[in-house]
């Protein structure tokens, strides 16, 4: 082994001893996504491990230090891929065979022959193509699971991208060790052909799983931030704020598209009185209740927020004032026909819709004025009905 070998070696060993301390304090004391920071650790550990074999590693023939070394690298890409899985919050999980088979076919293989450097030409060909698929697995998983999570393509490609890679590298070199054939042996010791690029590859793609799987972790924990910060505590829905700024984003996009947006306002009839007849408990029931009931009857683009207490806002984007009319009332019939059912009893629910539609020359607050009017207007007529707003402006 050369001196640049041996200090990628040690370089290696100390990177992926630092890199299990990171994703143990991650997890452990940040108690960030600890069941995936676990699996990181643990397979940071076992490269060290393989690193710290390696280079005790002599010509005397030993299993640890040659079939078990190469074990250790596929558990512990095993264990990458386990938390993998687990971050990206994988619905189904793939299949044991996929996951641990290619292990089970390389131990199988690599035990048949000698532990030692005569067995270079099948252990570096089992080793490339094992490395290859369990790379594969991190990279195909991780690219699927992260649509969930409605990241961009961009970040989803950067993010997984170095598991491809890894396939595509290894690969490379099982085509490149059947093509030289049998290295030259110095002693009883193979002189592994290019195995100084060979060791740079692994440490680029080492750390390049490392530091995208970090970011990963974080970019997580942001979305989820975000979307509580975005959320009303009690129904799940939007809240006041979330849905202004929602609101701010389509008012930019109408300006420059010319699409109509409509504002939906409902609140609902004498929650007061049910509040006073069976408890606050119920109250809060009929407002998760009334939410669910809403969203059904909206496309994913239209957002549904609450305004403040009992009285809630639907933003739908290029909807014209009939349409909009016809959803609250899809709403208003639903809701009518959906009483609650809570702590035994049934409890009937209403609400009074106000519907109106941006002017070209309109701003927000005279929008929602407008449909908040109009929701009055609904009130004084009777309530449990739709009231739109005509002006144009
Ligand atoms: P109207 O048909 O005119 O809208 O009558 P209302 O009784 O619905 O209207 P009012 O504004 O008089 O009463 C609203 C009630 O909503 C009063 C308040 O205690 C209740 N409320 C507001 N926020 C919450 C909440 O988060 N949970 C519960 N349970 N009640 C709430
Ligand atoms: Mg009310
Ligand atoms: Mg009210």
């Amino acid at each position: 082994m050369g001196q640049v070998d041996t200090t990628l070696f040690y370089m290696n060993l100390v990177l992926t001893v630092m890199w299990a301390f990171s994703w143990g304090v991650i997890g452990g004391a940040m108690k960030m996504a600890p069941n995936a920071t676990a699996r990181f650790c643990v397979a940071n550990l076992l490269f060290a491990g393989t690193v710290a074999l390696l280079v005790q590693r002599t010509a005397a023939p030993s299993y640890v230090h040659y079939q078990g070394v190469e074990w250790l690298v596929f558990m512990g890409l095993a264990a990458f891929h386990g938390g993998i899985i687990r971050l990206v919050r994988l619905g189904e999980m793939p299949t044991l065979a996929r996951r641990i088979s290619p292990i089970l076919i390389a131990m199988v293989i690599t035990l048949q022959v000698a532990p030692d450097s005569s067995s270079y030409m099948v252990r570096a060909l089992v080793f490339s193509l094992t490395v290859a698929a369990l790379s594969f697995n991190c990279f195909w998983d991780c690219l699927r699971g992260m649509r969930n999570d409605q990241f961009s393509a961009t970040v989803r490609w950067a993010v997984s991208g170095p598991f491809l890679l890894a396939t595509v590298a290894m690969l490379a070199r099982a085509v490149l060790v059947l093509v030289e054939g049998p290295p030259a042996v110095e002693g009883n010791f193979v002189q592994i052909p290019n195995f100084t690029p060979f060791l740079w590859m692994l440490t680029v793609i080492v750390m390049s799983m490392n530091i995208t799987m970090a970011g990963l972790t974080a970019g997580r924990l942001v979305k989820r931030f975000r979307s509580l910060a975005e959320q009303d505590h009690l129904t799940g829905c939007l809240n006041r704020a979330a849905l202004e700024e929602r609101f701010a984003i389509e008012f930019e996009r109408a300006r420059r598209t010319s699409e109509p947006v409509a504002c939906v306002f409902f609140d609902l009839d004498h929650f007061k009185s049910i509040n006073d007849r069976y408890g606050h408990e119920a109250g809060d029931h009929a407002l998760c209740h009334a939410v669910k009931v809403a969203q059904v009857q909206l496309r994913s683009v239209d957002a549904l927020g609450r305004f403040g207490g009992e009285e809630f806002m639907v933003l739908m984007p290029d909807t014209h004032l009939t349409h909009a009319r016809e959803v609250a009332n899809r709403i208003r019939v639903a809701l009518e026909e959906t009483p609650l059912h809570v702590q035994g009893m049934t409890i009937p629910l209403s609400a009074s819709f106000g519907a109106a539609v941006l002017g070209p020359s309109e701003s927000i607050a005279g929008v929602l004025r407008r449909a908040d009017a109009a929701m009055y207007l609904a009130k004084r007529n009777g309530r449990n009905r739709v009231e739109v707003s005509l002006e144009k402006f």
